[in-house]
């Protein structure tokens, strides 16, 4: 297969990706940068994340910057601020070694007077959500004049996520004789529709996803209060009886308070951390290796090199910042053909980095639910049965004791020998487990889906005078929240202002992070319009809105139409508003 270098690279992005681990290029990378360095052609990639897209469309726009021109040459746009500043940190690391290049990320529910500030100083590639790079080009600060290429990243998101207006006016501005390029897994009708109007002369390159993560690895996770990490990790362990696995913590200290912890309630673990010294070390490992120890409770730092093929865990006590180091974590097991389990114990706010993981790995993962207590004991308890069928009787050795040990416990019978045998051993979890809870959380986002139970009503200071459609207020909320699994419900937009259905956990965030920035020139305001959205709402300017005393709400009348409509609710991002043939 072609090396990096062979594919037209410059040695200071070769040298950067060597030092990144990336030996050779990826199918979509083999053939996107020689295209983009040597044509002008238009590129339409028909590839998911997990391919290396990144690289092959962020090296060759790196090599073809023109650092004396601090003016912005790429515009590189993608679906949520979570990417855009991952994309940013993946060109950052290519061109670490290219001199007066700058890379720029902008994204909504941030500061734009700090975006603004950092573009005036000159960025080259500029990383974006639709909205916050719309409304820079707007107000004069994203300059288009130097534009050399739009690579829009994810396509098929943007448009999920209501980004298609300000995909359209974002095109439509930067100069024609720009290069293309367009990233997609899928290719729905709309993303025909860009193609056709904006890209010319198009190369089609289709590839396969590349499963980065390591086969044989079932990737789970658990969800926890955080409080009961500790307590899910020992439920884990207890489910799995014959568990051989790392716990990676992200801190020394974390590692060495839950092996001491794990150790004083009976537990094989020890901590593997940068605190030991070499011998310490040594004793930990040979342990371990030799199965002394089940569990190593490490830093990643700590475990590096460490290569033991028959571990049947990895636990993840807490996820780490980046999705490569999940990878690396879960690669510990499932080696030389064995099956591996990686976990995940996550709390609720995590569920985004579990997507990012899967995104960014192309791996997927599966959410069990933590053991209850009855669970488990049944588990140890046919455990301790196999082992107890297992286990190599030394004759010999037995034989002298055993008068002694049918005159104690030969008034018992068959059956209550058993109870009594089993008992001994198994008494610990029963104890333990008696009238334990259930630690499992509901991921509440998800199992509302079906209600509107838990969504508050708001109202936004914008409406159609403003170009408002469904499609462009998902893609606003979108753009100003970190967590795009989120549920809205009914949207009624009239001329001046609207009201819509959120989750209220999500609510607050979002009134705070969309109070006060721009968008078609207004301030936006938003406040909760009321408490649960009612089931039956009257038609405009009905009572839920004037009983509110302060604004003369008076709409533009849409509102009979809405008695009769079935209440719509979808996944932020769903499609289903604006494939509607409602009159909003
Ligand atoms: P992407 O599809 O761009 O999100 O990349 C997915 C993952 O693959 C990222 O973790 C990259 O760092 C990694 N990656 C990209 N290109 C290569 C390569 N040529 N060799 C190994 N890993 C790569």
């Amino acid at each position: 297969m072609n090396k990096f270098t062979d594919l037209g690279l410059n040695k200071a992005l070769v040298d950067a990706v060597s030092d990144l681990g990336f030996e050779t290029p990826t199918p979509i990378q083999a053939e996107t940068i020689p295209l983009l360095l040597d044509s002008n052609k238009d590129i339409l990639g028909l590839a998911q994340t997990g391919t290396g897209k990144t690289a092959a469309f962020g090296l060759p726009s790196i090599q073809l910057t023109d650092v004396n021109n601090k003016q912005t040459q790429t515009i590189i746009l993608s679906p949520t601020r979570e990417l855009c500043i991952q994309i940013s940190k993946d060109l950052i690391a290519y061109s670490k070694n290219v001199k007066g290049i700058r890379v720029l990320a902008v994204y909504g529910g941030s500061s734009i007077e700090n975006q603004m500030k950092s573009l005036r100083k000159g960025a080259q590639i500029v990383v974006g959500t639709p909205g916050r790079t719309k409304d820079l080009i707007n107000r004069g600060i994203l300059k288009l004049g130097n534009i050399e290429r739009v690579i829009l990243d994810e396509a098929d998101e943007m448009l999920t996520m209501g980004f298609k207006d300000d995909l359209d006016a974002i095109l439509s501005k930067t100069p024609a004789e720009k290069q293309t390029l367009l990233f997609s897994a899928t290719m729905p009708d709309e993303m025909l529709r860009i193609t056709k109007k904006y890209m010319h002369d198009v190369v089609e390159i289709k590839v396969a996803k590349i499963n980065l993560g390591a086969k044989n690895v079932d990737h789970q996770y658990y969800m926890a209060q955080a409080k009961d990490r500790y307590e899910a990790l020992k439920r884990i362990v207890d489910i799995n009886p014959s568990i051989y696995g790392i716990v990676f913590c992200r801190t020394r200290r974390e590692t060495t308070t839950i092996a001491n912890k794990l150790s004083q309630e009976g537990y094989s673990a020890d901590a593997l951390n940068g605190d030991l010294s070499q011998a310490q070390r040594d004793d930990v490992m040979g342990r371990f290796r030799t199965r002394g120890l089940q569990l190593l409770i490490a830093t990643d730092v700590a475990a590096r090199g460490i290569d033991i093929n028959e571990l049947t865990h990895v636990i993840n006590f807490n996820l780490p910042d980046e999705p490569e180091i999940y990878t690396h974590r879960s690669g510990r097991t499932g080696r030389a053909g064995n099956h591996g389990i990686s976990v995940a114990i996550i709390n609720t706010r995590e569920v985004n980095k579990i997507k990012q993981i899967e995104r960014k790995s192309g791996i997927s993962f599966t959410q069990h639910m933590i053991p209850t207590g009855d669970e488990i004991c049944q588990t140890q308890l046919y455990s301790l049965v196999d082992k107890i069928g297992k286990i190599h009787v030394d004759s010999a050795q037995i034989e002298p004791f055993l008068p002694t040990i049918y005159e104690k416990l030969g008034d018992l019978t068959k059956n209550d020998l058993i109870k009594h045998l089993v008992s001994a051993e198994f008494n610990r979890f029963l104890s333990y487990y008696k009238n334990s809870k259930d630690l499992n959380v509901s991921n509440k986002k998800r199992s509302s889906r079906k209600t509107a139970e838990n969504h508050l009503r708001l109202f936004i200071n914008i409406g159609k005078k403003d170009n408002l459609t469904p499609a462009r207020l998902l893609g606003l909320i979108n753009e100003n929240l970190d967590n795009s699994d989120f549920e809205i419900g009914k949207i009624d937009i009239f001329k001046t202002f609207s009201f819509f259905e959120l989750d209220e956990k999500i609510a607050e965030t979002l009134i705070e992070s969309l109070t006060g920035e721009e968008f078609e020139g207004r301030t936006l305001a938003l406040e909760v319009a009321s408490g649960k959205p009612s089931r039956r709402r009257s038609n405009s300017g009905g009572s839920g809105r004037s009983s509110r005393g302060k604004r003369d709400y008076k709409s533009n009348s849409s509102g009979g139409r809405r008695d009769n409509k079935k209440k719509n609710h979808r996944k932020g991002g769903s499609s289903s508003n604006r494939r509607s043939k409602k009159k909003w």
